[in-house]
């Protein structure tokens, strides 16, 4: 029996001002395990005055919190990385729970929430402003910047912990309020923090709040008046949705969107050395990352002895339950995003590409009621199919040719998204190329999954990003939760 970790609710509630409330809305969802099909918990939808109670809970705490000395709010958010320390294993194994990602897999998603808050700390020098002491005559200038007041962030259910802390951190450390709407389809993991940081007391009231639902919430959290921004993490549909609903609103917003990643093998690379990664970056968290692979790219003379070796290793994958140490890659979220993968296999076939591994053929006897799906491998894949193209979300590789460098760096700007781009290679000059000419925004040399540190910002090209300030840490966190204003003094 693997050790499952339990969280007690069984309907989620909201956490709203300091207080658990059942949410009263409509819409009701069963969460279940997508390995086993156990049931985990229900999530109930917030009302439109649900939502607006937890901004106006935020607003008030914005008063007490914007003011406080940022080592104060660090202070907090000390106590809050201790806390997700401890909690580290409990929080990993509700992950796996709840999304089917391996346990490894997991515990470096929290590894990376957690660099989040220690990214955040460097708020205590961001946070001064800078003055220049007679700018003229008698004149003194200072730059002042300050918080603006209750922002949101919208997140999908692929890294449950993380993404929620790509955001949370930065918009407590710089003095703002906050509301989490954890996606739908994951929301315990983040409902199971919250209520460890209640029961510790980690914030005042008010300053973290968490509202459960889908679009209604959504729509009703850009709707709130006291809402000043949102940051929104999930797909380009609903991404460009948000972007121009918040524009329309004149709030602030920043949308990570969707992703379809090109991995350029060049016949000079080290495969012994890059086919491991390589295989993490496709069937990694079951193809369910805006960083996988999903575009292939091979050259007339690497083509066999790379597809051979690639599909003979994903055909080995050890596909299973993720709490169980020995798997390798975890079921799917849901039925109905199995089935969606398959139809995109489906239509690799009627399009002419070349299946050599076929995913579909997989079954896991000890699970049969998981959403397991394993690794597929299409080759004589062209650009301008529709397997290239669109984002497919699940663990299914397509092997493309192309003539040269300069052919493969300009299929990767080709494609309507621009997440991220790697190139596996031992030329220092072809590494600078594509470094230099790939249009995308996180780029991999000898990486199969070019996921930046907490202290970089996130960055997306195209249809992969909507809006200027990126998430993360880095410089743009600091643009994005705070606003300046110029003092010009004199004393007669
Ligand atoms: P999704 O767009 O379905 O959902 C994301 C969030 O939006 C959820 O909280 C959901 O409740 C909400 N939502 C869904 N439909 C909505 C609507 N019509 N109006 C308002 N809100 C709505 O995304 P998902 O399936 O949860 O996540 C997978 C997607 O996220 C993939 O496209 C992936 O590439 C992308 N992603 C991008 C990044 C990045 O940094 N660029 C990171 C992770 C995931």
């Amino acid at each position: 029996m693997l050790q499952e970790f339990r969280y007690g609710e069984k309907v989620l509630p909201n956490f709203i001002n300091g207080k658990r409330q059942e949410p009263q809305g409509e819409e009701k969802m069963e969460i279940t395990n997508p390995a086993t099909g156990d049931f985990l918990c229900t999530m109930t939808s917030s009302t439109r005055e649900e939502v607006e109670e937890a901004a106006d809970a935020a607003a008030e705490a914005f008063r007490t919190w914007s003011t406080l000395p940022v080592s104060q709010r660090i202070e907090r958010l000390l106590l809050l990385r201790q806390l997700i320390s401890q909690e580290a294993e409990n929080i990993s194994r509700l992950i796996v729970m709840e999304n089917g990602k391996t346990i490894d897999e997991a515990r470096g998603e929290v590894r990376r929430g957690i660099e989040n808050i220690d990214a955040s700390f460097a708020a205590l020098y961001f946070m001064d402003g800078r003055r220049t002491t007679g700018i003229a005559p008698g004149i003194d200038e200072e730059l002042i910047r300050e918080p603006l007041g209750v922002f949101a962030a919208v997140t999908p259910f692929n890294f449950p912990m993380m993404i929620p802390f790509w955001f949370i951190p930065y918009a407590l450390a710089t003095g703002n309020t906050f509301i989490l709407k954890p996606s739908e389809r994951t929301p315990v993991t983040m409902n199971y923090i919250m209520s460890r940081i209640e029961e510790q007391g980690i914030f005042p009231p008010g300053v973290l709040n968490l509202v459960n639902g889908r679009k209604g919430t959504v729509d009703a959290l850009i709707d709130a008046k006291e809402v000043c921004g949102i940051s929104f993490v999930g797909s380009t549909t609903v991404a460009r949705y948000i972007y121009y609903r918040c524009n329309a609103a004149r709030k602030r917003v920043q949308a990570q969107a969707s992703a379809k990643n090109y991995i350029v093998v060049m016949p000079d690379a080290r495969l012994s050395a890059a086919l491991p990664n390589m295989i993490n970056s496709f069937f990694g968290n079951a193809g369910e990352r805006c960083l996988a692979g999903a575009n292939l790219v091979l050259f007339e003379r690497n083509h066999d002895e790379v597809l051979k070796k690639f599909t003979d290793r994903a055909s080995e994958l050890r596909v299973g339950y993720g709490l169980d140490e020995s798997t390798e890659m975890g079921p799917l979220i849901t039925r109905e995003h199995r089935s969606r993968v398959i139809s995109y296999i489906e239509k690799g076939i009627s399009e002419g590409a070349e299946l050599e591994l076929d995913g579909r053929e997989l079954n896991v006897p000890e699970y049969p009621k998981g959403n397991f799906l394993g690794p597929s491998v299409f080759d004589d894949v062209s650009a301008d199919m529709t397997i290239a193209k669109e984002e497919i979300f699940g663990p299914v590789a397509s092997v493309i040719s192309a003539a040269d460098l300069d052919e493969a760096i300009s299929m990767v700007n080709s494609s309507t998204y621009g997440n991220m781009a790697s190139i596996y290679t031992t030329d220092a000059a072809a590494a600078r190329k594509f470094k230099l000419e790939a249009k995308a925004g996180n780029l991999g040399i000898n990486i199969g999954v070019a996921a930046p540190a907490a202290t970089y910002p996130f960055c997306g090209y195209r249809d992969s990003f909507f809006g200027t300030l990126h998430g993360q840490g880095g410089e743009d966190y600091l643009s994005f939760y705070t606003e300046r204003k110029v003092a010009i003094e004199r004393w007669f």
